[in-house]
């Protein structure tokens, strides 16, 4: 079994996610007692969370380098960042790494294609939304076409991340919320709706909605799961 390089904290409560999804693959695949191998390093969020929004991703570029530097050193031999966002910097990362860096929008961008989506809604932070590191890998990648919410909801989306689901709050007013944006989003013509912040399906779930949602959480840390057993 390989070992899965984790870059989390961005939030706890997501890499909390990653770390459960990972071990409870491993343990369905292989049975009894086993469980994953991770190497794993979480930095503090309040850091980063100030850094991205002085845009000074410079730094934070360098924050998370010297961070997956000590995750190869400690032995991973690929490496996933458990945050949609952050991946504004992942070309600045896997420069300084020799381990491959497994990007979230093209596990995602995979499982899309599979079932043939050809056009999504993407919901996920203002920098994930309206900059184009994440956008354009589906699109130049995968030849997938992203809808972004309007100005407003993108406000209501961010803000909910950064004030509820990073700090564990779960509120029923906001769930009711994202979910008359991923309606919105699906009369646009979206024909699935991409969770592409690793806290949202922590308060969206399928079963709230008949628009097909893809949760880059579950999709990116069950394909590390295939690529730590040989599958992928
Ligand atoms: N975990 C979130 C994401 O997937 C937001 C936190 C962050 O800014 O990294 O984008």
């Amino acid at each position: 079994m390989k070992t899965v390089g984790l870059l989390g904290g961005m939030s706890w409560e997501s890499t909390a996610s990653y770390y459960k999804t990972i071990n409870e693959g491993v343990k369905h695949s292989l049975g009894g007692l086993h469980s994953a191998k991770i190497a794993m390093v979480s930095v503090d969020f309040h850091e980063i969370e100030q850094l991205q929004h002085k845009g000074e991703w410079g730094e934070t570029a360098s924050i998370l380098t010297s961070a997956a530097q000590s995750i190869e050193s400690a032995g991973a031999d690929f490496l996933l960042i458990c945050t949609n966002t952050m991946h504004k910097v992942a070309v600045d990362i896997q420069a300084n790494i020799s381990i491959p860096l497994f990007h979230i929008a093209d596990a995602t961008a995979q499982e899309l294609q599979v079932d043939g989506i050809t056009k999504v809604g993407l919901l996920g932070t203002r920098f994930t939304m309206e900059q184009d590191f994440y956008k354009s890998r589906l699109i130049n990648h995968f030849n997938i076409d992203v809808i972004v919410p309007d100005s407003d909801q993108q406000t209501i989306i961010h803000n909910v991340i950064y004030n509820e689901l990073c700090l564990g709050i779960i509120n029923i007013d906001s769930k009711k919320q994202y979910l008359n944006i991923i309606n919105d989003l699906f009369r646009q013509g979206a024909q699935a709706v991409i969770l592409g912040c690793t806290e949202i399906a922590l308060l969206v779930k399928q079963t709230d909605t008949n628009v097909p949602l893809y949760d880059t959480t579950q999709i990116h840390a069950n394909a590390a799961v295939k690529m730590a057993l040989g599958f992928l």
